[in-house]
């Protein structure tokens, strides 16, 4: 097999060539067709993750095929197409996962961080955390892959700001961009807001459905039901407070943000909420995958070959796409 490996933080990634990895009990492995680069993954490179294990392949969006089983894996089968995402796995007794919160799991897997992901040729899955992407529903395994984590995590965040009609969406990167066809085909109007002055990203939502797009400084026409905030920006939040009405929300969607600066209480005041979502649950997948198809959910991505990896990751940090990167492997 072939990957493109994080060793040490802040240095580029570097391709290996391993050993075929074989899948243990309970595992499969994926020939892997594409692996989306998620902001995740910049996070992990700049040490920004404490829970990451260094040295590790990245890559927590990933589409392939089963190509062999472990012992006791029966589903999913070899040859079947699978996506797998960033919880590779939970521990399954603590608390958390005998509640419903298998995203808070006590002692958990990320894909990509603390177990080896999908910028690479093959990887070894948990098969109880592989999720169904057929080809038929899915022909593009490129276009599939950001569904599996700014889809998914992105869905979490949708489901936790209610159910108000009036939603903004703060930064519009490859979540936002999904979240969009989503929130629009459920009745819902859309605000989105992007890095002061990025004229054409604010086009680009309006294509997608957004009733208003403009800069993250300023203040939408009427006031929302709830915020969602994708982009890893703490000044944001006082922003979007101030953008909600009495009794909003307003959701943090990301793994890491920058500090959030002090803010007047008025803005809190008034029954406003401010959560975090965290990670995904299994039922998120399916229940996301399963709204997407149903809503015809069409991604935008931009196509990497996996030894480019280096080049996705720049583009994506310096806010050079419109959409999601995809490493695709040939
Ligand atoms: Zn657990
Ligand atoms: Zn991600």
């Amino acid at each position: 097999m072939h990957a493109m490996v994080a060793r040490s933080i802040g240095m580029p990634l570097v391709f290996e060539q391993r050993a075929d990895p074989l899948p243990g009990r309970g595992e499969v492995r994926i020939r892997v067709e594409a692996c989306g680069v998620c902001r995740t993954d910049l996070h992990l490179i700049d040490g920004e993750l404490p829970q990451a294990r260094l040295p590790v392949v990245p890559g927590h969006e990933i589409v392939g095929i089963v190509d062999m089983a472990g012992e006791g894996a029966v589903t999913p089968a070899v040859g079947e197409r699978v996506g797998v995402s960033w919880l590779g796995r939970s521990c399954g007794h603590c608390d958390y996962c005998h509640n419903g919160f298998e995203n808070l799991c006590d002692a958990p897997q990320f894909t990509g961080c603390t177990r080896d992901g999908g910028y690479a040729s093959h990887v070894i899955a948990d098969a109880a955390f592989c999720l169904p992407l057929p080809a038929t529903v899915w022909p593009d395994a490129a276009a599939a892959a950001p569904l599996l984590c700014a889809g998914i995590i992105g869905w979490r965040a949708l489901v936790a700001a209610g159910d108000g009609v009036r939603i903004g969406l703060y930064g519009f990167g490859a979540a936002a961009h999904i979240l969009i066809q989503v929130a629009c085909w459920q009745g819902r109007q859309v605000y989105a807001f992007t890095r002061p002055g990025d004229l054409a990203t604010q086009a680009f939502a309006r294509t997608l459905g957004a009733v208003w797009a403009g800069d993250s400084t300023s203040q939408p026409p009427q006031a929302l039901d709830a915020a969602i905030i994708f982009a890893a920006v703490g000044a944001l939040v006082p922003l979007a407070l101030a953008a909600v009405r009495k009794g909003g929300r307003v959701v943090c969607g990301g793994i890491h943000m920058s500090d959030i600066p002090s803010f007047p209480y008025r803005l809190l005041w008034e029954e406003r909420q401010l959560v975090s979502v965290a990670n995904l649950t299994r039922a998120d997948g399916h229940a996301f995958l399963h709204t997407a198809a149903r809503a015809g959910v069409a991604t935008r991505v931009q196509r990497y070959p996996l030894t480019e990896a280096n080049a996705a990751l720049a583009d994506l940090r310096h806010g050079r796409l419109q959409g999601a990167a995809v490493l695709r492997v040939p």
